[in-house]
């Protein structure tokens, strides 16, 4: 396997923090400090009422903008929902989908990510498709299965040439949010699993082309060790994604 062949991105996940003015700011000071950073993909993932004000904010950066979920459907009467066109209306790149909060709260499932994937690639979008076993999952010993299993639903149907706007984040639920972190080896072994699953439904070349994040309390101090990895290339941020100094330290850390 080889990193070279595909790109690191970090991505920051706001979920629902910052008012549209917060994030304008937050911006401003992030581009200033990773204005000279070209050698991984930077993407702030926001909550949709802030897409109009910082994606003016990012004009001319290298930082790029990210959704936190996309219906399936291109319009119609889906109450509270947002379309992938109106999220192209702000130059928005990335989308999130199956994040683990939208599966335990939202009552997102793993056809229905397949389904975002879908509607979200094919209107020439990037996805970041979540997939990530619970603690108990992982206490029984099926982290393998789980991870596979998502994967392999989410991909459902999407066709070989789709698979360079898809990136994968492995989460395991556990490690999100608690300042609990999979070990650099445990990610990288995930991670692995899930590239294979990638060989097995199209290619060697495929696989080694699809950049396979890690998220789960990545911070300025685990970054490095968790970015070194071979089958790591990149991560999910939350937390530590809403403190410009310490997202900028991630961001450094993986170049
Ligand atoms: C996330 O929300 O995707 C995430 C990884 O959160 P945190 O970094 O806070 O664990």
């Amino acid at each position: 396997m080889n990193k070279a062949k595909r790109k690191t991105v970090i991505a920051g996940n706001w979920k629902m923090n910052m008012t549209p003015g917060e994030g304008v700011s937050f911006v401003n000071k992030l581009k200033e400090i990773v204005k000279n950073q070209n050698n991984c993909g930077i993407v702030v993932c926001v909550p949709d009422i802030d897409m109009q004000s910082v994606s003016e904010a990012l004009k001319d950066s290298n930082i790029k903008l990210g959704a936190q979920n996309a219906h399936w459907e291109l319009s119609g009467a889906f109450t509270g929902e947002t379309s992938v066109n109106m999220l192209k209306a702000f130059n928005t790149e990335y989308v999130i989908i199956g994040h683990s909060e939208r599966r335990q709260f939202f009552g997102e499932i793993n056809l229905s990510v397949n389904k975002r994937l879908k509607t979200i690639i094919g209107s020439g979008l990037k996805a970041i498709v979540c997939v990530g076993e619970l603690l108990d999952e992982r206490e029984l010993g099926i982290t393998t299965e789980i991870v596979s299993l998502q994967t392999k639903i989410a991909l459902k149907d999407v066709a070989p040439e789709q698979m360079k706007n898809v990136i994968i984040a492995y989460e395991p639920v556990w490690a999100i949010g608690t300042g609990k972190t999979a070990t650099a080896e445990e990610a990288n072994r995930v991670n692995g699993i899930i590239r294979g699953v990638i060989e097995d439904l199209y290619n060697k070349d495929i696989a080694e082309a699809t950049t396979i994040q890690y998220g789960g309390s990545m911070n300025a101090a685990n970054a490095k060790e968790l970015l070194s990895k071979e089958n790591v290339d990149g991560g999910l941020i939350g937390g530590a994604s809403l403190k410009h100094e310490d997202f900028a330290a991630i961001i450094a850390a993986a170049q």
